[in-house]
């Protein structure tokens, strides 16, 4: 060979599947619930706080992020050196993987759940293990637990998970912890905990103080309506924290980013009244869903599960003909965020007719 090549496991890496943006139809409103997107627009006081950003594009982003840290810090009564900031918290799991795992090094997680895992954990040349979620879309603790090696470095949890729905409670992750070796790192991926609605429900942050091989991932992207400006955090004991920090990108969070997040944590009850809109919206269509003879997992994040096998992609296509662009996972089921009212409605009544 003689021309650079990568390392062998970048050709195992699997493709990121975007959701795609919507088909334009003419005379229809088309909308997008493919990518989990918040759909309020931006909140008057964020755009604002962005704008001395732009106005200051020519200049690198604090390094430290300073301002953020410590308005996350404030916010979430946790102290700066437990936390680390990256873009998104895609870039987080990311960090973690690579900070964790030398090649081979097992990383165990429920599947099917966040696409972007199996991706992290091949760049780093690490071992996936999957292990399957119930029949009705929820991680398999015991199993989980039960696949861990003395290979394994890292457990990843995803609750709410993406796609299926459901959220694990916090008994069932203690009695998970209290399983795991001390020397598992666990990551409590939390990227939908402002959507969660149960009891008992896991709080990532009491978890992480409670143990010393815990950190939680949390993200701007969803309920605060972020996506776009790509800004996550973690909380975690601090020699975790402190090595999430060391491998992280310089300057990877914007200028625009930090100021975003921190107008957005400013105004957390008006997002807040945001997301309790999507919350009812959710079970007005889980309701109608059900309703209509469909068996939808629990749905706790801003997204339903379809499982739909081998009718996937009709579904996709049927959805896509009504003006709503869903995410069709092939054979296996789609995932539809929570959008638009009249986009709710429009899924609910493209579900009723194709069971019929
Ligand atoms: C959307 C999502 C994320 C967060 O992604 P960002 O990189 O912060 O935009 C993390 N985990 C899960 C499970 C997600 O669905």
């Amino acid at each position: 060979m003689n021309s650079p090549q990568p390392r062998a496991n970048v050709a195992e890496i699997p493709p990121y599947v975007a959701g795609k943006p919507p088909t334009v139809r003419p005379g229809m409103t088309s909308y997008k619930l493919s990518s989990n997107e918040n759909p309020f627009p931006p909140l008057p006081g964020v755009v604002e706080a962005v704008q001395a950003g732009v106005a200051a594009m020519n200049r690198y982003p604090d390094m430290g992020s300073v301002a953020l840290y410590e308005a996350l810090a404030r916010t979430f009564d946790v102290p700066v050196e437990h936390l680390s900031v990256a873009t998104g918290s895609v870039g987080l799991i990311y960090q973690l993987v690579q900070a964790f795992c030398d090649p081979g090094d097992e990383v165990v997680f429920a599947w099917r759940s966040f696409e972007a895992y199996p991706i992290a954990v091949a760049a780093a040349a690490a071992t996936p293990v999957k292990v399957p979620v119930t029949s009705d879309g929820r991680h398999d603790l015991d199993a989980m637990a039960a696949a861990v090696t003395d290979r394994t470095k890292v457990v990843l949890v995803c609750t709410p998970n993406n796609p299926t729905g459901p959220a694990v409670a916090r008994a069932e992750l203690d009695a998970f912890l209290a399983k795991v070796p001390a020397h598992v790192l666990v990551v409590v991926d939390e990227a939908y905990v402002e959507f969660v609605r149960m009891d008992d429900p896991v709080d990532g942050l009491a978890t992480y103080r409670r143990h010393d091989n815990v950190v939680v991932t949390r993200t701007f992207s969803k309920a605060y309506g972020l996506a776009g400006f790509r800004v996550g955090y973690a909380a975690a004991p601090a020699p975790i924290a402190a090595a999430l920090r060391a491998v992280s990108l310089p300057f990877g969070v914007s200028t625009v980013a930090q100021a975003a997040a921190i107008a957005s944590l400013e105004r957390r009850e008006e997002l807040f009244e945001r997301v309790d809109t999507l919350v009812t919206e959710r079970a007005r269509v889980v309701d109608g869903l059900r309703g209509a003879g469909w068996d939808v997992p629990e749905a706790q994040g801003n997204f339903v599960w379809f499982e739909l096998g081998e009718r996937t992609l009709d579904f996709a296509a049927a959805a896509d003909d009504a003006g709503i662009v869903v995410r069709p996972f092939a054979g296996e089921g789609c995932r539809v965020s929570i959008g638009e009212t009249e986009a709710n409605d429009r899924l609910v009544e493209v579900a009723r007719a194709f069971r019929r």
